[in-house]
């Protein structure tokens, strides 16, 4: 069962949502923290389609905002850096500089950050790729309701 990418919650009706900038596959409680995308019609944006062949888990990457993504988290939970970094047993200086994006986390940081904030700040492209095919076409457009009704 796929599960959402924010809380890591199993669900059968992810929705792709748009939190903080990047697009996610998130269960309906978490989509409520972005834009949910819609998904009637294919809509391409500019995105790049690099083939890649599948490589799991090397392929993640930070995501761009892992910084601002980061501060986000920790301001919805009204921690100061201080308390962030205490409960990773971390420094607030290595907080601050994450945060600023002057530093990027070591991964197992960036686990520990995810975990305590609930959030993503690995990424893998591939996903989002294959999640666009999946669901158009199932829903009718409008224009083909309004056929339906004139029958
Ligand atoms: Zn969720």
């Amino acid at each position: 069962m796929p599960s959402c990418q924010l809380c890591g919650e199993d669900s059968d009706n992810l929705k792709k949502t748009k939190i903080e900038g990047a697009l996610m596959k998130v269960c309906s409680s978490c989509s409520d923290m972005g834009e949910v995308v819609e998904q009637k019609k294919k809509k391409k944006t500019k995105k790049k389609k690099k083939k890649t062949t599948y490589r799991p888990k090397d392929n993640e990457k930070l995501a761009n905002n892992y910084g601002e993504k980061i501060k986000q988290a920790r301001e919805n939970r009204q921690l100061s850096m201080k308390e962030l970094a205490d409960s990773l047993n971390e420094k607030a200086s290595l907080i601050k500089k994450v945060e600023r994006e002057d530093l990027k986390p070591e991964k197992s940081l960036a686990n520990k950050l995810s975990k305590e904030l609930e959030i993503t700040l690995y990424v893998n492209p591939e996903v989002y790729d294959t999640s666009v095919e999946s669901t158009d076409n199932k829903k009718a457009t409008l224009g083909d309701v309004a056929d339906v009704k004139e029958q």
